[in-house]
């Protein structure tokens, strides 16, 4: 291990307060704990809800982080909440400067414009990178500018722990959409550096957004994290796990008489760090966990 994966930083788990945890998601925070916790890292937790409305999810967030207490991970410093950081993204938005230009592409228009899907996403291709004082004041008055980052490069690597370092797509991406919501490309970004998180351990379908928001990071003058993106949980039919899926939250499960401790069981021996009917407790995990050792296939959840 080097050097850059060990000593003070910190991990994090940053959860969308959109719903309760599923099990694959509990299984993402356990192993964002462990990859912390075996490096010496603080573990940290924050709160996405940036694009979530507060009424719809009132008590979501608190329900995550009890979750992941009730499993035994504990968590380090205060809980950040997006939404009550909003000046610190205005302010890494005003240090890009002359970087930064309104966009008024529809996303159809874009998709119109753009070429074919790349990496999941479809890079944006510079339509408003160059318009004039003249067409911009043109095009306000027919709707509000989204913002978006001008980039120097199509392309960006990250060292990633299970992947190993991973070139990937980098375009013009948008830092401020047009309903005025920060991107959550930038307040990552943004909130991992102003809490000294130098790994991100998180699922594997955000493997994509990384190149973005290291590139990202370097641009502001942060050393850009290590990643570890983990396999997702996905049901019998190979889709990734949801609510409808059954009994997949703690709360479902508890309900059904399943406690925290086999909760964790059920997680540690899906990792290969338990036998089955093995019980465990997280630093009896802590003690097994070998990053070189976990599955790199999906979690197949059955009902
Ligand atoms: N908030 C994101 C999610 O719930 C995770 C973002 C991250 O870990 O960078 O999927």
């Amino acid at each position: 291990m080097t050097t850059s994966e060990t000593g003070s930083g910190a991990g994090r788990f940053a959860p969308s307060p959109s719903s309760d945890l599923h099990l694959g998601n509990l299984r993402t925070a356990l192993l964002a704990w462990l990859f912390a916790r075996s490096t010496g890292r603080a573990f940290r937790w924050r709160v996405e809800d940036l694009d979530v409305a507060r009424s719809a999810t009132d008590g979501v967030a608190e329900g995550q982080l009890a979750d992941a207490l009730a499993l035994g991970l504990d968590v380090d410093g205060p809980v950040l909440r997006q939404s009550e950081r909003q000046h610190h993204y205005a302010a890494a938005v005003e240090r890009l400067g002359e970087d930064v230009y309104e966009c008024f592409c529809t996303r159809r228009e874009i998709a119109e414009a753009s070429s074919a899907p790349h990496d999941g996403f479809r890079p944006y291709p510079g339509t408003c990178r160059d318009l004039t004082e003249e067409q911009r004041a043109e095009r306000r008055r027919r709707r509000p500018a989204a913002l978006r980052v001008r980039t120097d490069t199509d392309t960006f690597e990250v060292d990633d722990l299970l992947a190993g370092r991973v070139g990937g797509l980098v375009d013009d991406f948008v830092l401020r959409r047009g309903d005025g919501a920060w991107a959550y490309n930038l307040a990552v970004v943004v909130d991992d550096a102003a809490t000294g998180v130098d790994q991100v351990v998180r699922g594997d379908d955000l493997l994509t957004s990384a190149p973005r928001q290291a590139w990202l990071a370097q641009r502001l003058g942060y050393r850009p994290p290590t990643y570890a993106h983990v396999p997702l949980a996905v049901n019998a039919d190979g889709r990734r796990l949801a609510k409808r899926d059954g009994a997949v939250t703690l709360a479902e499960l508890t309900a059904a008489g399943v406690s925290a401790q086999d909760v964790l069981a059920r997680l540690a021996v899906s990792l290969r760090l338990a036998t089955a009917g093995e019980r465990v407790d997280v630093a009896l995990l802590l003690s097994r966990f070998d990053p070189a050792a976990l599955p790199r296939e999906p979690w197949v959840v059955e009902g």
